[in-house]
């Protein structure tokens, strides 16, 4: 494909980044799911996305997401685009459950039993007749104080309480490295995650963004979460 935007060209090269990581391990690129991560960019450039190729987009705040969302449901009717997943991974709070829930495919940050209580309840009105929720347990992998995410000893009862509630598919673990310029220091928070994950026999890992996304290849990565490489800095 040639690139014909200069997000075509963003995507093609981070395309080619996800395939040499992948190679250098002995993955195949079909293994690994790019999310592209459009937060503060406006629905048309989630059509260009679209146009372009990307299939999964990420989005971290409801306010911002569900409009969007609408939006780009809207254009793509007309354009013929179709195929487009959503994915959710900020924290959600309870209070915008309800809003989200219709649109959201997969879930990047289930983080509390209050969280699962809440999606159970809403889901039979905010999803009739869907599928059970894709998701993933956000894990503060590297014990940051201000960061999301449940601590690797509540996975196991997170993970069983979401189980019970039935209306949830837990697919495996996620998780945000800290930030540091060196992409080399994220290496052991991936590795951790990934052991965590082989403990629950949970097969997937949400894992690795701009800084740090080859890396998270090279330690399993199954979905990787990218957003200026793709976008460019954020807006506002
Ligand atoms: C913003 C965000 C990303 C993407 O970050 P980039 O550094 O722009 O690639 C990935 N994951 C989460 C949870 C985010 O909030």
């Amino acid at each position: 494909m040639t690139a014909t935007t200069p997000l075509a060209a963003r995507l093609a090269e981070v395309q080619r980044r996800i395939e040499a990581a992948c190679a250098r391990v002995g993955r195949r690129p079909e293994e690994v799911t790019l999310v592209a991560v459009s937060k503060t960019h406006p629905a048309d450039t989630v059509f260009e996305g679209a146009t372009a190729g990307v299939r999964a987009f990420g989005e971290n705040r409801a306010q911002e997401f569900v409009p969007k969302v609408l939006a780009f449901r809207d254009g793509a009717r007309e354009q013929g685009l179709s195929g487009v997943e959503w994915h959710f991974i900020g924290h959600l709070q309870r209070n915008k459950v309800r809003d989200v829930l219709p649109y959201v495919d997969v879930l990047h940050s289930l983080d509390s039993e209050r969280l699962v209580r809440e999606i159970a309840a809403r889901a039979p009105e905010a999803r009739p007749g869907h599928h059970r929720l894709r998701c993933f347990i956000e894990v503060n992998i590297a014990g940051e104080a201000q960061k999301e995410g449940v601590q690797p000893s509540e996975v196991a009862l997170l993970l069983e309480a979401a189980r019970a509630a039935e209306v949830l598919d837990v697919r495996g673990l996620m998780t945000v490295a800290p930030r540091t310029t060196d992409p080399e220091a994220a290496r052991p928070v991936f590795a951790a995650l990934r052991a965590l994950a082989a403990e629950h026999a949970l097969p997937e890992l949400s894992m690795g963004m701009t800084d740090d996304f080859e890396v998270a290849i090279e330690e399993g990565a199954t979905v990787v979460r990218v957003g200026r490489a793709l976008f460019g800095d954020r807006l506002g």
